[in-house]
Parts: C-alpha cells; sequence; structure tokens
C-alpha cells in the first residue's frame, strides 16, 4: 500500500496502543496495512472490542454479536493484547514522552509511539435497584435486563421511565417500545429530559419526527426536568427552570444521561497530545477522549473517532519514517443516523439541513456500519 509522504526508515517500529474502541482499532488496523512487522501493543481492560454503537439492538440480536474477543483480533492483525486499564495525568505522559516506557502491573512496555485512545465513558448518576444504565446493558441483553427487573417490580402493568432524549436514550426508547409491544408486555412508556424537546443538538426537525412517532406510540413525554430518583414506586422530577419538586408512578428507570467529558486530552492539528502547550511528538491521541485544536470535527461520535484512529496511525507511520511531514485533522461529519427500531430511523447526510427519515435513513445507517466491519475485517474502504 502506498501512503502519501511515507517513507519508511529501517528501524523497527514500536506501538503501544491504550484502548481497543472505534479509534484504537482503526488506528490499529492502519498501521499493519502499512507496516506488516511493527510490533503492537494494545492494553485495553475488557477483553473484547465492544461495537457499543450496536448496543441497543440487543433486544433483537444476540449481544455476543457486538462483541468481537481481541483474541480473535490478534491473530487476524498481529498484535498482543494485555487486559489492563492504565491511569494517567498529565505528568505522567511528559515522562512517558520522555522514557518512551509504560508500566503496566509488573511490566515495562517499550514505545516509539503511544496512542491514547480510552473514550469517554458515561455519566454516572447515584444508582437504586430500581435502577438500570448502560453499564449494564453491556453485561446483559436487553431482553434478560428489562424482564427480570420488571419482575423483580411486582406491578401488573408498570411505568418505565427512560432518562435522556440524546441520541443513545432515543434509540433505547425505539427498541424497547418495539420489544415489548411484539412480547406483548404490558408496561408503559415514558421519556423524561431536562431540555424542552429531544434530540436537541441536531436540527430541530430531527426532534419534531421522533416526537410525532413517541406520540403515536403512546409514550409519554416529560421536558424540562431533571431525574431525581426512583422509589419502589414512584419517580421525584425537579423541573429546570423552577427547581419545584414532583412525583409520578414509576416502577423502573433506565438511564441515558450522555458521556463524561472528563479525560478529554489536547491535542494539536496533527492529533499529538498538548501539555502546558507543548506537543508531545510520540504520544497521540485518538475519539471521544480528544480535543484536536483543528478545523475538523471533534464530535464525540465513532464516525469522528475511526476518522481520528485513522489519520494519528497515518501521522505515526509519518513520523516514524524520512520524511516528517504530517498531515492535519480535517475531517467533517458526513452525517449521524438515529435508528429507532428495527423498521424507522431519522438524521441527516452531507449537511445538518438534509433530513432524511424512515426506511432510506435506516439504509443510510446499514450501510455505515457495515463499513466499519469491512475495516475490522481488514479491508478499508474509508475514501474520507
Ligand atoms: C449506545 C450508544 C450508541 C451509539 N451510537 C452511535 C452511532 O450510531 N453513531 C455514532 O457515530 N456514534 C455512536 N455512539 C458514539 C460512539 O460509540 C463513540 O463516539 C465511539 O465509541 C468513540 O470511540 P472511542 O474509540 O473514542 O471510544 P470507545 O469506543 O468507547 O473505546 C474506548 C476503549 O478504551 C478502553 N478503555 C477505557 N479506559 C481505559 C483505560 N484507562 N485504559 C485502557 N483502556 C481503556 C475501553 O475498554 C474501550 O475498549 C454511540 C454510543 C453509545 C453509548
Amino acid at each position: 500500500m502506498f501512503l502519501p509522504f511515507y517513507v519508511p526508515g529501517r528501524e523497527a517500529l514500536r506501538i503501544v496502543i491504550v484502548g481497543g474502541g472505534y479509534s484504537g482499532l482503526s488506528a490499529l488496523v492502519t498501521i499493519r496495512e502499512y507496516r506488516p512487522d511493527a510490533e503492537i501493543v494494545l492494553v485495553d481492560p475488557r477483553p473484547y472490542h465492544l461495537k457499543i454503537t450496536h448496543l441497543h439492538e440487543s433486544f433483537r440480536r444476540p449481544l455476543a454479536d457486538f462483541k468481537v474477543p481481541f483474541a480473535t483480533l490478534a491473530k487476524r492483525f498481529n498484535f498482543h493484547h494485555i487486559t489492563a486499564e492504565l491511569k494517567f495525568d498529565d505528568a505522567e505522559l511528559k515522562q512517558w514522552q520522555s522514557d518512551r516506557v509504560i508500566t503496566v502491573g509488573q511490566d515495562q512496555i517499550g514505545f516509539d509511539y503511544l496512542l491514547i485512545a480510552t473514550g469517554a465513558g458515561f455519566k454516572k448518576l447515584a444508582k437504586s435497584s430500581r435502577i438500570i444504565d448502560l453499564d449494564e446493558f453491556i453485561e446483559k441483553s436487553g431482553p434478560d435486563l428489562l424482564e427480570e427487573n420488571l419482575a423483580a417490580t411486582g406491578a401488573s402493568d408498570p411505568w418505565i421511565t427512560a432518562v435522556g432524549g440524546g441520541a443513545t436514550g432515543i434509540q433505547y426508547l425505539f427498541e424497547i417500545a418495539n420489544f415489548v409491544r411484539e412480547r406483548r408486555i404490558p408496561c408503559r412508556l415514558r421519556l423524561v429530559d431536562s431540555e424542552h424537546g429531544v434530540l436537541t443538538q441536531f436540527d430541530a426537525k430531527l426532534g419534531q419526527y421522533v416526537q410525532a412517532r413517541m406520540a403515536d406510540l403512546g409514550i409519554e413525554h416529560v421536558p424540562g426536568s431533571f431525574f431525581r430518583t426512583q422509589e419502589a414506586d414512584h419517580v421525584v422530577l425537579e423541573a429546570t427552570e423552577t427547581g419545584e419538586l414532583s412525583e409520578l408512578d414509576s416502577h423502573l428507570t433506565l438511564l441515558f444521561v450522555g458521556k463524561s467529558a472528563s479525560v478529554r486530552l489536547h491535542a494539536n492539528f496533527f492529533g499529538q497530545v498538548t501539555v502546558d502547550g507543548e506537543a508531545l511528538d510520540r504520544v497521540f491521541t485518538a475519539g471521544d477522549c480528544s480535543y484536536y485544536r483543528s478545523l475538523g470535527s471533534n464530535a464525540m461520535t465513532a464516525q469522528s473517532a475511526v476518522r481520528k484512529g485513522k489519520l494519528v496511525a497515518r501521522n505515526i507511520l509519518r513520523h516514524s519514517g524520512l520524511v516528517k511531514l504530517l498531515e492535519p485533522y480535517l475531517h467533517r461529519d458526513l452525517g449521524y443516523v438515529i435508528s429507532m427500531g428495527p423498521q424507522d430511523s431519522v438524521g441527516w447526510v452531507a449537511l445538518e439541513r438534509n433530513v432524511v427519515g424512515g426506511f432510506p435513513a435506516t439504509v443510510v445507517k446499514e450501510i455505515v456500519e457495515a463499513q466499519y466491519d469491512l475495516l475490522l475485517a481488514g479491508i478499508d474502504t474509508y475514501v474520507l
């Protein structure tokens, strides 16, 4: 394969990637494409790569389909996986840059380049036995989790309160609505959100479409309210504007309150981490944990994560080569589609005001997901 401005040197190349999500793996596959001889170590506490953009589909597909064992990928792409969670701060990053060694457990691992791609994690709220959050949906399939928790309520026609009208909350809400209808599970659904509409980060037409479908399906919408707590048979809410507390019947709460923004590393145009204004030329970052000072998209999306991962891989290769000319990050998001159960979706393509809905939007989403599956199979079809 030919990579512009990459003239490989003779030296061996040792790369450590911390985090095997969308960005870490996209970088790994790209490096392997151009340097079959590179020594690559992946550090990740999970035994599998989680295709988290599919997680809500566990209501209709086995959860195992979205967990690709690192052991399988290690055979395909020839890398060594170490099961560990790496903790670090700015001082540590500077130390790693100068020593070119990281300590993982008892092991000292030398590297020429380090990539940090640890994602963003989810916001955590205090939990009780009547509350489910995304961490639990990673461990157990949607149907098992929902049915067990509904049975535990003992209610004959329970209320389920979903909290969070962002993309993840909406995707789960429609999957659950479809699932309980198909299985004829008696229950009522409600969405609570602090905003006044749903999907407020997108063009207003997306939210309008979703709210119309929610009304068709009889899903209650409670906007302008913070979730406070779920008791045995009711939920406590706080009005965002007045602070007034209120109670509504509820037997189970599902939390989809968004990502934690606590671990964003700053990086320059090329994906190299900056600490105190200084670029660490051997330490790169990509994905949700990174914020690039550049014209490209810093959205916390799989699309940006893949593009940043591929860009830092190309820049690591170029930096290791004879011509150290790096490429700036300029990727703009090409669209975003939110699934609304198996048959419906809504989103935008090319320009944010180009709204697509229904079956065509579902097809767009499936094409995007298939492209990522091809990358994991070693077939890179990304042109942009
Ligand atoms: C339910 C859901 C649906 C989504 N749907 C879409 C969608 O349809 N389209 C879209 O564009 N985006 C979607 N997103 C967002 C998308 O999944 C993220 O933007 C994307 O996963 C970010 O990739 P990443 O590589 O930065 O992080 P991740 O994919 O989260 O991977 C991070 C990896 O780092 C590992 N890790 C974490 N901490 C450490 C540590 N300290 N040391 C070592 N390893 C660590 C984790 O185990 C994980 O494997 C969705 C997110 C969710 C939660």
